[in-house]
């Protein structure tokens, strides 16, 4: 399944509870390329310039890192991929590596978030540096200031939740990642849901979205 949507319409939140109520890995490239560009491997030396500007990483990277873990096995048969594809050309390049393993995509729900909100979400923003815990100082705050409530490690902010350049990856997602809203609807695959709305209200809709047979439910048989 990919997850679409603006940056901070909460894609993430989504896939993690996915991920520990059904048991269905989270791919997120976003989390890839951080722990890249921390531990200085070549890939994050590639994507941090990209990244602290707001920018794509070229397709041909992203491309290249999505063949390699996937291929690798890590995720198995089935994964929620939370921030690619971005581009068409991700789409197609994914929608390749796919069928030459004999597989596809069982659906694609965007989350979607008026850019006003999203301004104020991502400003309000935080991440546990230890465990990844995301935190959002509005709407879920820390039960202490700055300190995990699951693991205690200290709450820090992504450097590219500054204000000019959220502008910038707002920009960046209209103008290259909406486009996948009708490459996929084409192909069936789209299902949108109001993502303005309280975490449990979003994880009910995906849920339904996924098909009310379940998990398991093949959308595109149901059209
Ligand atoms: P995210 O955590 O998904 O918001 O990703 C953070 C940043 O990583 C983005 O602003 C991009 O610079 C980069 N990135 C993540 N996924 C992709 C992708 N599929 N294609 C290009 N760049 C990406």
């Amino acid at each position: 399944m990919v997850l679409l949507g603006a940056p901070g319409a909460g894609k993430g939140t989504q896939a993690k509870l996915i991920e520990e109520r059904r048991r269905i890995r989270q791919l997120s490239t976003g989390d890839i390329l951080r722990s890249a560009v921390e531990r200085g491997t070549p890939l994050g030396r590639t994507a941090r310039s990209y990244m602290d500007a707001g920018q794509l990483v070229p397709d041909e990277v992203m491309l290249d890192l999505i063949r390699e873990t996937i291929g690798s096995g890590a995720y198995g048969s089935g994964f929620i991929l939370d921030g690619f594809p971005r581009t068409i050309a991700q789409a197609e390049g994914l929608d390749r590596l796919l069928a030459d393993m004999d597989s596809g995509l069982d659906a694609v729900i965007s989350i979607e978030v008026p850019d006003a909100s999203i301004i104020q979400r991502l400003g309000d923003r935080c991440t546990c540096e230890q465990c990844g815990e995301l935190y959002n100082l509005s709407s879920r705050p820390p039960k202490k200031p700055g300190v995990c409530d699951r693991c205690g490690g200290g709450l820090v902010r992504r450097e590219d939740d500054a204000p000019q350049t959220v502008a910038r990856r707002l920009e960046v997602y209209h103008r290259q990642t909406e486009p996948l809203k009708a490459y996929y609807a084409e192909r069936r695959l789209l299902r949108t849901i109001d993502g303005d709305r309280d975490v449990e209200s979003i994880y009910g809709d995906l849920e339904k979205a996924w098909g009310p047979g379940g998990w398991e439910l093949d959308l595109q048989a149901g059209g």
